[in-house]
């Protein structure tokens, strides 16, 4: 079993030498890092890497962010997936402005109380800019103590998060909780990874339980996968005069005030025949004129707990026969590209219509 101080200290040195150079790490500001920890919650650093140098470079600073137009904001987000987090991003910087004269918090429990801020990246802000002794657990550091230690407890239940957040806050270095978090995050990203960890150079090797036990593939455990369920989308894209119609999505659901075509959404996949027929159908064209120029097959995209299979028509209105509601706005094709749209639709927009559209 470890000392504190050996686990950590252990930890830090393997930090020093194998650490990577990422631009967040050569900054205490809490904006910057409060970007990058926001961008990394559920993106690999080689992806959030190029969305974090057009963020910072667009919004240098929070005023600058606070300023935007959420469209803007979204847009640059486009991609990233869990929209809500840029949502948030814009929604706190405006409050910090507005409240805190600009100024972010600096302790653990005002950032804590930030929208959009969870004690992970309460727990990262705090220790990266202001060396609080506060202990970031992510799924790194999961992953690396249940191995390490041999734990069993699954870490999506309330007793597994108590356990974990109990034995890293024990190990933590309170002199250096900046570098232990880094180190226990890098760790976990760059060698006791999920898939093939480097066991075989590994600095814990000699007591790490999971090696020793033999039992590394099956750490750390999960109590249950979330059910994924499947949606099934026909998306309109109804061209009328050279203008294009496109509808922001206002409902508490995904992609929430992003911009989509005129959609279908169906329990199950409906035949095209039965879809030309059907009534939401017949609400978007009634009895226009119109010519379907194109029809894809089926684009099938995947998130974290639903499936979507999608179809998108290409639809040329010549004589149209009723006005589509207000909600839906007309814009050139060309300028398509301005609004922020579902990765989907950027996918579709990408091997069909102009990239500039994208
Ligand atoms: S020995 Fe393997 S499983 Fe254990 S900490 Fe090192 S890399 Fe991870």
């Amino acid at each position: 079993m470890f000392y504190q101080l050996d686990f950590s200290a252990e930890v830090i040195a393997w930090y020093r030498e194998n650490k990577r150079n990422l631009p967040w790490r050569n900054t205490k500001i809490p904006y910057f890092i409060w970007i990058s920890e926001i961008i990394l919650q559920q993106t690999r650093v080689e992806q959030g890497l190029a969305y974090y140098e057009r963020f910072v470079e667009r919004f240098p600073t929070i005023e600058n962010l606070a300023a935007a137009n959420e469209d803007e904001v979204l847009k640059l987000w486009q991609g990233l997936g869990y929209y809500s987090r840029a949502r948030n991003l814009h929604f706190t910087a405006k409050t910090i402005c507005k409240n805190l004269n600009g100024k972010f918090p600096n302790n653990y429990a005002e950032i804590r109380k930030l929208k959009g801020i969870g004690d992970y990246t309460a727990a990262a802000i705090a220790s990266f800019c202001f060396n609080q002794p506060h202990p970031v657990v992510d799924g790194n550091v999961y992953r690396v103590l249940s191995r390490v230690f041999g734990i069993t407890t699954p870490i999506d239940t309330a007793k597994g998060k108590k356990e974990f957040y109990a034995l890293a806050h024990e190990l933590l270095d309170s002199q250096k909780p900046a570098w232990h978090n880094q180190a226990m995050m890098e760790f976990g990203a760059i060698h006791c990874t999920p898939k093939n960890p480097a066991c075989a150079s590994c600095i814990f090797k000699s007591k790490c339980i999971a090696f020793n036990k033999k039992i590394v593939k099956k750490l750390p455990v999960k109590a249950g996968k979330t059910k994924q369920r499947n949606r099934y989308f026909d998306y309109l894209i109804i061209k009328q005069n050279g203008n294009i119609f496109i509808k922001k999505r206002t409902e508490k659901d995904i992609w929430k005030n992003l911009y989509e075509f005129p959609l279908i959404e169906n329990k199950k996949q409906m035949s095209e025949n039965n879809l030309i027929k059907s009534k939401k159908w017949n609400e978007l064209l009634g009895k226009s004129r119109y010519h379907i120029v194109k029809k894809s097959s089926i684009y099938k995209h995947v998130l974290s707990h639903q499936k979507l299979f999608t179809r998108f028509w290409e639809i040329e209105v010549s004589k149209p026969h009723k006005k589509l509601p207000d909600s839906f706005i007309p814009i050139r094709e060309q300028a398509l590209g301005k609004y922020p749209v579902s990765q989907l639709i950027a996918n579709y927009l990408e091997k069909n219509l102009c990239k500039q559209n994208i």
